[in-house]
């Protein structure tokens, strides 16, 4: 059975939610939420479940803002998107991945060299199971517009475009909170990481442009953030 790894109350209004395998953040206001990033397709009942956790509902789902178009982080974005006309935004450079006019994605194909490594084929069942390989493409996502994004509960998210995993990744940075949202440029845990809890990059397979992916990271500004909340592993306080 899936269920919540755990829950955050960051700051005001700003829940860090660890899933199953993935992790997505939960903004809230007095009547509406926004999220950044939304887990696998099979996590929706857990979306959902976090968002109550907050006295809301799901109807209160204005917004999903997406890092990157990834499975593990587009979750069931299509879903609530053609439901009840939640909207989806990502980078404008990342919206060919997220509507899936191409695929940016690790493949069957390019697990099969590290297949033996310790961990890879019980991950990629999970993925498999959680909906990884479905079609979670968004035809109707919209580009991200200038350089913050003002959100209906109150907070501002700043762009921080960081290609390399993909090539339109992007993480945001909610500055009254001092909150860096990582996605996959830089993570705390995987299963198929040893060191839980540092914060590092994911292993090269996984991402699209993989010195795309260092330097992005190596640019990354922490010095700023209070938090680090990541694609993947627990939030960490800095
Ligand atoms: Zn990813």
């Amino acid at each position: 059975m899936r269920e919540l790894r755990s829950l955050t109350a960051v700051a005001p209004g700003i829940l860090f939610v660890e899933g199953p395998a993935s992790n997505w953040t939960v903004f809230h206001g007095r009547s509406h939420v926004e999220l950044v990033d939304c887990g696998y397709p099979a996590d929706r009942p857990l979306v959902e479940e976090s968002i109550r956790s907050t006295g809301l509902d799901a109807s209160a789902l204005r917004r999903i803002i997406v890092t990157h178009g990834h499975s593990d982080h587009l979750g069931a974005a299509r879903d609530f998107s053609e439901g009840s006309g939640v909207e989806v935004l990502a980078a404008e450079s990342e919206l060919p991945n997220v509507r899936r006019e191409i695929t940016e994605q690790v493949t069957v194909a390019d697990l099969l060299p590290v297949a033996l490594r310790r961990g890879t084929i019980p991950w990629a069942v999970a993925a498999i199971r959680a909906g990884g390989l479905g079609d979670v493409g968004v035809p109707s996502a919209q580009a991200i517009v200038g350089e913050a994004i003002e959100l209906s509960t109150g907070h501002r998210l700043e762009v921080v475009p960081t290609p390399g995993h993909t090539t339109g990744h992007a993480c945001f940075f909610e500055p009254d909170a001092e909150v860096l949202i990582t996605g996959d440029a830089l993570v705390t845990g995987h299963a198929l990481l040893a060191d839980a809890g540092e914060l590092q990059r994911l292993p090269t397979f996984f991402h699209h442009d993989a010195a795309g992916a260092e330097a992005s990271a190596r640019r990354l500004s922490l010095c700023d953030a209070r938090w680090v909340l990541p694609g993947h592993g627990p939030a960490l306080r800095l």
